[in-house]
């Protein structure tokens, strides 16, 4: 038996030392509640900073150092992180930020990454309370979108990676197990459908996954901004009848440049109709459904067959927590699990346990993801997270009609959600679109807002995401008055 008096206490030769840990845990105490001290102090006071600002090159060349042959002390290495990282983020934590879709984080799920650290938990498998955290959300996941208790899901890095392990599934649910070893032959001629408004990483996932994206096929939007449900209808039945393999139906709950949600209780009908597997890019807004006034949006996301979404966009938890949520965790067992003998299971003890992750995605060593998003919910609790939502959605709407109003602005697309796609034409409405790229970029070198550029219809966008929960009106009216203040000095012929 391990006794504390074999160890405890005694000297032990610098030299044999090949402990990581500290000598003297008191300072390395002090030292910790520092840098703790110091997140919090940022934290508190971040709406009194810039929202990004231009590393300068004395910070960059301090990250082309040599390699370190020798150790440092702690404290010194953190006042460089202080010094030359700190005040460089990219912004997603501030209140002015409004480019791409980016969560704003919580000091909660600050605090759980430090434990979840701490721990070190691997959740590939075996038998510890981690993965009972894990299941647990599993089972609150399966609660919010009304999922069947066969349901199960699994936490990946994001969505990008949720959206290519749900093109496994169901390549594997129309192919057979056997398609793992064999791979495609020439006569499965798969065909999958989205809409061209889908996220960059849905065809980058056929891709990735030897399917190729030209075997997705690309349906146009209507004036929404939603799949056109007679032309997907037409693409199926043309695609049938030459003799391809429709398996796949993809919707969008919210898209990523204006933030729209396909018709998905229409979806789930033609997915039926034509033996489709239907899955759900959720990233952005699927989490919407945690807030009453927003729910109804996403009707018929209970009945997909998977669903991706992502708790680092609008669940707020700290990155990266992508999750992927499957009807049937039968069909994830399908794709995933193999009996590598190194991995066996035991009855009982360490090796036990009845769930092993690594059965079920595509990860074997795996982080505590889980434990920041567990944190998130019971801190804060399911009404909050949605009433942000509900916040962001109000100040969009409220952004969209003071566009509206302002003749100097353009309103770009329909605003479904958080979303507003927007331009400065200048008084007359004449301003050359390209003005809008200029606009943004000076705003980022502003640093009091930070929307970002799209394009929509061939046309520069300015798109403001209202993602953060630190946003407020006053944030809003700085973007009106520096869009207009910026866009008012460029009255020049062409820019
Ligand atoms: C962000 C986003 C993704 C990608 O998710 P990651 O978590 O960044 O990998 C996919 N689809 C949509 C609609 C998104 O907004």
């Amino acid at each position: 038996m391990f006794s504390l008096q074999e160890t405890g206490g005694a000297a032990v030769d610098r030299h044999e030392r090949t402990s990581l840990d500290p000598d003297d845990w008191q300072a390395l105490r002090k030292q910790g509640h520092r840098m703790l001290d110091d997140m919090f102090d940022h934290l508190h006071t971040l709406a009194t900073k810039p929202v990004w600002q231009h590393a300068p090159s004395p910070a960059r060349a301090k990250f082309n150092g040599p390699l370190p042959i020798e150790g440092s002390d702690l404290a010194d290495v953190h006042a460089i992180f202080r010094e030359y990282i700190l005040p460089y983020g990219s912004g997603n934590i501030h209140p002015g930020f409004m480019g791409w879709v980016q969560g704003g984080g919580t000091v909660t799920g600050m605090l759980a990454e430090m434990l979840a650290g701490g721990l070190n938990a691997n959740l590939g498998g075996r038998d510890h309370m981690p993965i009972e955290v894990e299941r647990q959300i599993i089972r609150w996941t399966r609660e919010i979108f009304s999922f069947p208790e066969t349901a199960g899901g699994i936490f990946l890095t994001g969505a990008s990676q949720a959206n290519f392990v749900a093109v496994q599934i169901a390549r594997c649910r129309k192919l057979g197990r056997d398609v793992r070893a064999t791979g495609l032959s020439d006569e499965s001629r798969l065909v999958a459908y989205a809409s061209s408004e889908v996220h960059g990483c849905v065809p980058r996932a056929f891709e990735m996954s030897g399917i190729g994206s030209n075997q997705l096929r690309r349906i146009a939007v209507n004036e929404l901004g939603q799949i056109d449900i007679d032309a997907l209808e037409q693409a199926i039945l043309r695609d049938e009848q030459e003799g391809f393999t429709p398996f796949l139906l993809i919707g969008s709950a919210g898209t990523v440049n204006t933030g729209a949600v396909d018709d998905l209780v229409a979806l789930r009908g033609i997915a039926d109709a034509h033996d489709l597997h239907f899955h759900v890019d959720g990233a952005l807004g699927a989490l919407g459904v945690l807030s009453e006034e927003l729910a109804p949006l996403f009707a018929g996301i209970e009945a997909c067959d998977s669903l991706a979404f992502d708790f680092h966009k609008w669940g707020q938890v700290p990155y990266d927590a992508g999750f992927l949520l499957v009807r049937d965790t039968e069909w994830q067992r399908q794709t995933f699990a193999s009996d590598a003998a190194y991995l066996s299971r035991a009855a009982t003890g360490l090796a036990g346990g009845d769930w092993w992750p690594c059965d079920y995605g595509p990860d074997l060593s795996r982080g505590f993801r889980a434990l920041k998003t567990w944190f998130t919910l019971k801190t804060y609790g399911v009404k909050a997270l949605g009433d942000s939502m509900s916040a962001n959605c109000k100040l969009a709407r409220r952004l969209a009609e003071r566009i509206e109003q302002e003749p100097a602005l353009k309103l770009l697309a329909p605003v479904a959600l958080n979303i507003v796609c927007f331009a400065y034409v200048g008084a007359d409405g004449s301003m050359p679109a390209l003005v809008n790229s200029h606009i943004v970029e000076r705003l980022h070198a502003e640093g009091r807002v930070a929307p970002s550029l799209t394009h929509l219809n061939g046309q520069p966008a300015i798109r403001a995401a209202i993602v953060n929960h630190r946003t407020r009106q006053t944030d809003i009216d700085a973007l009106v008055r520096s869009v207009l203040t910026i866009g008012s000095q460029q009255d020049l012929p062409q820019c």
